[in-house]
């Protein structure tokens, strides 16, 4: 075997590299292992934004993982751009979550009574009110909810500055290399085999989204970490200000003058590409909320795979009844939110420090028992 590789993180997407700068950050050697490059997958797909309301249902643990989340995200900013030099495009952008219908209007009142309570500002808008913020808003917008603090990073930028500043604080970085199997003796990881021998290390992190599951299997624990497609387009316009978010997608205004249209949820095994059914949907999506962006040009369009879990919640933490084993995915639409918390509760735990939130509700145990 290799010289030791310390805590061994599987996957160079965003989660992984979150997961090896807050290693390396309190000094433990970590090596990355990525099979093609860096935010390569899902990371490098995603719309970037920070949207702890979008996805939580109701207040519970989830919902204070999210905002613990973005809570981090300004500080991390700065500290990754103070060692990497790289900007990750942190923006409070804000999100104005609109209705088109009156059941749009219902449920979108319905969330604002109990989102009240989350500590997030929100402001709740008329018609006009919202297209004045917005003059490009279809005139069908009835109502709207404008949250200020929620936001937006360039998805590819924070991978790439997670793994320069994981980097600078001493991980290795195995990119082209993909990885074949865990090693393990009885119940205790090993290591990995990799296609040039064997990489030994006394703790693996398995952060590798979809295909987390396939490699879980090899050790005789069956996990699902279901992909999820969803196909993006982009316009060379920028109509609006605002994330604007409405009842079947949502628009993000990026920088260079581009707005994201997004994004389709489908269960198309792990198909990564676009179908014009999909593509046909999101631009009727886009010029139902800004009628404008019917008359722009497309500049691109692609998918991803998020990767899922079987009940819709990340799967973070330990794997129980095992020695040197941790997963970190199914973060489904949340995997650039919920980075960095995830890095800091997975250094923590391995570092048998007190994790700042408890990882209990998203523990693989709930499926691994
Ligand atoms: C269209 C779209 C829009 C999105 N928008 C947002 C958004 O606005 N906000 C948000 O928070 N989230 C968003 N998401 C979700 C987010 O992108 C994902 O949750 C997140 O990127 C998952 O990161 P990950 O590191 O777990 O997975 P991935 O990015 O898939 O990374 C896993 C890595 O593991 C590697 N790997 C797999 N198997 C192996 C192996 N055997 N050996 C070595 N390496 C391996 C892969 O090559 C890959 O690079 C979006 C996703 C999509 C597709």
């Amino acid at each position: 075997m290799e010289e030791d590789a310390g805590v061994i993180v599987v996957g160079g997407g965003v989660i992984g590299c979150a997961i090896a700068y807050h290693l390396a950050r309190c000094g433990v050697p970590v090596t990355v292992v990525e099979r093609g490059e860096l935010a390569g997958e899902a990371s490098g797909a995603a719309a970037g934004m920070l949207a702890p309301l979008a996805e939580a249902h109701a207040p519970g643990p989830f919902l204070d993982l999210c905002l613990a989340s973005l809570s981090l995200f300004p500080s991390l900013a700065a500290e990754l751009e103070a060692v990497t030099g790289i900007g990750i495009g942190y923006e409070r952008t804000g999100i104005l979550r609109v209705a088109l219908s009156a059941e749009d209007e219902d449920a979108l009142r319905e969330r604002y009574r109990w989102q009240k309570g989350t500590g997030l500002p929100l402001e709740w808008l008329g018609g006009d009110m919202a297209r004045e913020l917005e003059p490009a808003l279809s005139p069908r917008v009835r109502c709207a909810v404008l949250s200020p603090d929620e936001g937006q990073v360039d998805p590819q930028r924070l991978t790439m500055a997670l793994a320069g500043a994981a980097r600078a604080h001493g991980a290795h970085l195995l990119l082209s290399t993909p990885v074949a199997g865990i090693l393990r003796r009885g119940r205790r990881v090993l290591g990995v085999r990799l296609p040039s021998g064997l990489l030994r290390g006394g703790h693996v992190v398995v952060a590798a989204g979809p295909w987390t599951g396939r490699l879980l299997r090899g050790l005789g624990l069956y996990l699902a970490t279901p992909p999820r497609r969803g196909q993006m387009l982009a316009y060379h316009a920028r109509p609006v200000r605002h994330i604007v978010w409405g009842p079947d997608g949502y628009l993000v205004p990026k920088a260079g003058g581009v707005t994201y249209a997004g994004a389709t949820v489908e269960s198309v095994g792990f198909r990564r590409r676009t179908t014009a059914l999909g593509l046909r949907r999101l631009a009727r999506m886009a010029r139902g909320l800004v009628p404008a962006l019917g008359h722009a040009e497309v500049a691109s369009a692609w998918a991803g795979l998020r990767p899922g879990s079987p009940d819709g919640l990340p799967i973070i933490g330990p794997v129980p009844g095992w020695e040197g084993l941790t997963v970190a995915t199914g973060h489904f639409r949340n995997g650039i939110l919920l980075a960095p918390i995830t890095g800091r509760l997975v250094a923590q735990r391995i570092c048998g420090e007190g994790t700042d939130l408890p990882l209990g509700p998203f523990s693989p145990a709930r499926f691994l028992d």
